[in-house]
């Protein structure tokens, strides 16, 4: 339940943006008996930032770079210890496929991740795949790499579960409050600003707060170069059987047409697919036009089925969602130089809710040890400097 009467109180951390990350920080630190106030401009999980659409891809293996496995198979453990404890399914083991050219540089580092680490892979040409998942029109000259341990984990679910236990927790939640200012004053003390003027103080910040991010870092002297870009996806019919979990893993797709994401028909939900390249930079406080606002929304993705997956049906339905972009797609997750007890998560870049409660349980690390025993350095914000 929302507690309205918590200005006076003192916290150990505040955190702007109960989202993805946030939510998750919130309940480490709560776990470890941190005093938290999350604060939110919506009522999360809800669908006014980047974690809305029922479902996200978790890939071990990972394209974006081997520095990314081992938080890649925290979060999955995480993950699992989630479900444990709230008694709830987050995640589907449904495998899944990366397809795309051979001489792609995505495809090549999914190898490359495996071989270090181990990773169970599976490696076919387009023609043997879409014997194997009979839904895939793919050719002989493209590569397929399954990851069998891969699969699905339900976004607003596991926000939902972290909410429940962190609130258990005694964490303190503020629901529709929207955070304008934020200060700080050397390690003492840091204090935020809301829209309904009150000021809360604590001795550590954490600043997750999606497109909001840069502009409130922005009066601490730290610009983070984060860019808002409207994404689409959509669910279309799949009463062909063609789509179920069990003939048609999720997958990423490199193409001439562009990069694709998709979800197998899950609890009859449909084919889900979007594409992760492309999308218009928005300004921080533009509402998003929904889903079919541009014709390339519709168009974009029906181009892909009738190339690749022509068994797919209709369009059912499509949403509108935002990513936050840094210049070269990787995290930042560091610290305010001039305000060291102010964390940074953002610019996830499309890729991030897979790594939540890893990144959630890092943050909560930093603020009661002083580091992770992750290895965070890739994410450093001195590499645009
Ligand atoms: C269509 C789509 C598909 C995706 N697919 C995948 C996938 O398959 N796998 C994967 O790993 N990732 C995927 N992602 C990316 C992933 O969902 C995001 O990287 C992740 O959700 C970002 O988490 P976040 O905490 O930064 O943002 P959010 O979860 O959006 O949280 C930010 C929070 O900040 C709050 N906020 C904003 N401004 C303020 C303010 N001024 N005051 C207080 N609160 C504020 C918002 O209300 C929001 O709750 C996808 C994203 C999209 C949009």
């Amino acid at each position: 339940m929302q507690d309205t009467n918590v200005s006076n109180r003192a916290f150990d951390t505040l955190i702007v943006g109960a989202g993805s990350m946030g939510m998750a920080a919130g309940y480490y630190l709560s776990r470890l008996g941190n005093k938290v106030l999350l604060l939110d401009a919506g009522d999360p999980p809800h669908e006014q930032g980047s974690h809305h659409g029922n479902t996200r891809l978790i890939r071990h293996a990972y394209g974006e770079g081997a520095a990314y496995v081992p938080l890649a198979l925290r979060a999955q453990q995480l993950w699992a210890d989630l479900e444990q404890e709230t008694g709830t399914t987050l995640f589907a083991r449904t495998g899944v496929v990366n397809i795309g050219s051979p001489d792609d540089p995505f495809l090549r580092e999914v190898q490359v991740s495996a071989a270090r680490h181990q990773l169970p892979l599976e490696t076919f040409d387009g023609a043997q795949a879409s014997r194997r998942w009979p839904a895939w029109r793919l050719t002989a000259d493209q590569i397929v790499n399954f990851e069998p341990d891969a699969g699905v984990l339900y976004c607003e679910r596991a926000i939902d579960a972290y909410r429940k236990l962190a609130t258990a927790l005694g964490a303190t939640l503020r629901t529709n409050t929207r955070v304008v200012r934020m200060a700080c004053h050397g390690r003492e003390t840091v204090n935020v600003w809301t829209d309904k003027d009150e000021k809360f103080s604590a001795r550590d910040l954490i600043v997750c707060a999606g497109k909001s991010t840069r502009h409130l870092l922005a009066p601490l002297g730290l610009d983070v170069p984060v860019t808002r870009v409207r994404k689409t996806f959509a669910w279309f019919e799949a009463a062909s059987g063609l789509f179920a979990p069990d003939r048609f893993p999720g997958f990423f797709v490199a193409t001439d047409i562009g990069g694709y994401y998709g979800f197998p028909d899950l609890d009859g939900s449909g084919l889900k697919l979007g594409r992760h390249d492309a999308g218009e930079a928005v300004s921080t406080d533009a509402p998003l036009a929904p889903f079919g606002a541009e014709p390339t929304d519709l168009g974009d993705l029906q181009a892909f089925l009738q190339r690749y997956l022509p068994g797919a049906g209709k369009l059912r339905v499509g949403r509108a969602c935002e990513y936050d972009m840094t210049p070269d797609t990787h995290f930042i997750i560091d610290r305010v130089p001039a305000c060291p007890n102010v964390h940074i998560a953002t610019g996830f870049s499309g890729h991030g809710f897979k790594f939540a409660s890893a990144i959630g349980e890092a943050l909560a690390e930093r603020i009661t040890q002083g580091e992770s025993h992750m290895d965070l350095s890739l994410f450093a914000r001195k590499r645009f400097v």
